[in-house]
Formats: structure tokens, C-alpha cells, sequence
């Protein structure tokens, strides 16, 4: 599943190829995503030109002449730019033609979304209201100067759901997925299972400072090598190669040299070192 470093690189991809273009001509498959009606949808953006391009949480939001439109890419969603008279690849479900090249959005699973918002709408002119982005999305950006130590701690006060899950509610920090949440676990020294309100506040700035990090990494690999992600160029990440524990159990830790587990933690694969991970 694409998570927040690889929507973040989407997103950059991306900018240098449709920033200041007007959309020329729009088609879709004619099966819909999770609330894109497919073919009986109007497709009003031709004409429209798209003036910004942010990631809000794992929204990828452009902002376009009188609409905001909302991709998000699900399970297996990928946003490719291709050549103006490229084929395109199976399971291309919305696609947007431009003067350079085409902006293709494939979804074999289909549990992805293409969203458009009228910035018509109450509060949408200058700003995508958080009604829109919906309370998965509503959390603190984790690479935004306002997240610290001092955040995670304030705000796991009186918690005592464990920590791994607790980190991946969206509504409290977007975009920290499972890779990131066990990475950043481990480089902090957490165990996953640690009820997040018995952390204290030096413990929160490591965890805090891991997170950071984690993404980081990730995005300046391009991402993780995930099966079904590819940037935008269609170039496979390459931060799979540095996970410390993720999907290594039943692995020696590099560290401590002990063996890495696997369990089962909120319907979520965690995976963490008994040794280095308290
Ligand atoms: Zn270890």
C-alpha cells in the first residue's frame, strides 16, 4: 500500500510535468473507484488548468481553475505520466490528456479514488475544507515544524492503547503507516506494544525525531520498493533495502544480533526486536 513517502514522491514527480497546464481532454475507463462513478460522471475539467499540487496526508490535491481534485491511490493506485500517445497500461481507470503528455490513473484493485470538489462550495475557494478530507486525514503533518517530541507527548497523555497503533490513527498523525510506525519503533528503541501514555517525554522526542527521519529516508530513496508502487516516472523505490525490521522476522537483528519477531497487533503485521525494543 502506498504510504506517505511514496505519495510524497508521486506528488514531486509529478509537478514538473503538469504545474501551470490546462487539462485537454479527460477519459475513464467507465468503472468506478471507490467514489468516482466512472462513466456517469461529468468530466468538467477540460479546459481547467492546474495551478498547485500538494500532498495532504495520502491526498495527492490539485488545485485547478474552479475545482479541487483528490486523488488517492488505496491499496495499489499509481498516477503515471506518459507520453501523449503511449498506450495505456491495463487497468487504466481516469485519464487527463495535456499539450507534453498524459496523466494516467491505474488501480488493478480499484480502492483508490479520483475526488473532484467545487470550489464553489462553502469554504472550498482558497482552502480544501478538513470536512473534505475526511478524519483519516485530519491528523498533524509529521514532516511540519509543528510535530516534535513535545507534540507526540502532550498528546498521548492518558493513552493506553499501545503505541504502534495509536501512531497509525490517521486523525492524530497522518500518513505513518505500518512500514514507517515499526522503522521508526525500532530506531527509537519502543516496543510496539508499549501503551503510548506510559512513554516518557525524552522516549517521545527519539520517536519523534525517528519518524522524521524514517520519511525522510524514504523519500530521498524514492520510496519504498512496494509490489504494486511505482513513482510516477514508474520508477520502483529503493528504501525496502534499509528496513531495519520490517518484514525481516525470523532475521538476526543488525544491532543486538537477536532474533526480529513478527505478531499480530491491531489486524496489522508489527515487527520489532525483543532485544533493542522495550
Ligand atoms: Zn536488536
Amino acid at each position: 500500500m502506498p504510504e506517505l513517502p511514496e505519495v510524497e514522491v508521486v506528488c514531486r514527480g509529478l509537478r514538473d510535468h503538469v504545474l501551470g497546464l490546462a487539462v485537454q481532454s479527460m477519459g475513464t475507463s467507465g468503472k468506478a473507484l471507490r467514489s468516482f462513478p466512472g462513466k456517469k460522471t461529468g468530466l468538467p475539467l477540460v479546459g481547467q488548468k492546474i495551478h498547485s499540487l500538494e500532498r495532504r496526508a495520502k491526498n495527492l490535491v490539485f488545485l485547478m481553475d474552479d475545482w479541487w481534485m483528490l486523488v488517492h491511490l488505496g491499496m495499489s493506485g499509481q498516477l503515471l505520466w506518459l507520453p501523449r500517445e503511449a498506450q495505456r497500461p491495463a487497468h487504466s481507470h481516469v485519464w487527463w490528456g495535456f499539450a507534453s503528455g498524459q496523466l494516467v490513473y491505474n488501480d488493478p484493485r480499484r480502492f483508490g479514488d479520483v475526488r473532484l470538489v467545487s470550489r464553489g462550495l462553502a469554504g472550498a475557494a482558497d482552502s480544501l475544507p478538513a470536512s473534505v478530507l475526511g478524519a483519516a486525514s485530519t491528523g498533524i503533518e509529521p514532516l511540519s515544524s509543528q510535530f516534535d517530541g513535545n507534540w507526540l507527548y502532550r498528546a498521548s497523555r492518558g493513552v493506553r492503547q499501545p503505541i504502534k497503533p495509536w501512531l497509525m490513527r490517521g486523525d492524530l498523525v497522518v500518513g505513518v503507516g505500518n512500514i514507517y510506525a515499526s522503522e521508526a519503533l525500532f530506531r527509537a528503541g519502543i516496543h510496539p506494544g508499549r501503551p503510548a501514555g506510559r512513554i516518557g517525554p525524552e522516549r517521545h522526542t527519539g520517536l519523534a525525531d525517528a519518524i522524521r527521519q524514517v520519511l525522510s529516508e524514504a523519500i530521498a530513496g524514492g520510496g519504498s520498493s512496494l509490489r504494486d508502487f511505482v513513482s510516477a516516472d514508474g520508477l520502483p523505490g529503493h528504501f525496502a533495502t534499509s528496513h531495519r525490521v520490517y518484514g525481516r522476522h525470523g532475521l538476526p537483528c543488525g544491532q543486538c544480533g537477536r532474533v526480529i519477531f513478527r505478531r499480530m497487533q491491531a489486524q496489522r503485521a508489527s515487527y520489532f526486536c525483543p532485544g533493542c525494543q522495550h
